[in-house]
């Protein structure tokens, strides 16, 4: 499947067990990011922070269990792409 096709058309239902299962590994592939380059970080690309904040993690993962991944926006999609390419 698609990378972005689950971001956006799978249900953000928390008991969506396919939908968490590709929230640990965007997790997993940001922090992989995060890490070379030296950031303590992660921009957050949920439905509420809305890549303007930079949060744990923890915080992320939870995050877009709970409001999902942001929506409709050009900058938004283009930071997730760059922090799921590592
Ligand atoms: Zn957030």
């Amino acid at each position: 499947m698609d990378r972005e096709e689950w971001m956006y058309k799978i249900s953000r239902a928390s008991n969506d067990l396919a939908f968490l299962g590709h929230v640990r590994k965007f997790v997993a592939a940001a922090k992989k990011h995060r890490v070379s380059l030296g950031r303590e970080r992660i921009i957050c690309p949920c439905n509420s922070c809305k890549n303007n904040l930079v949060q744990e993690d923890n915080v992320v993962q939870s995050h877009l269990i709970r409001h999902g991944f942001v929506k409709d926006t050009p900058s938004g999609s283009i930071t997730v792409k760059k922090q799921i390419q590592v």
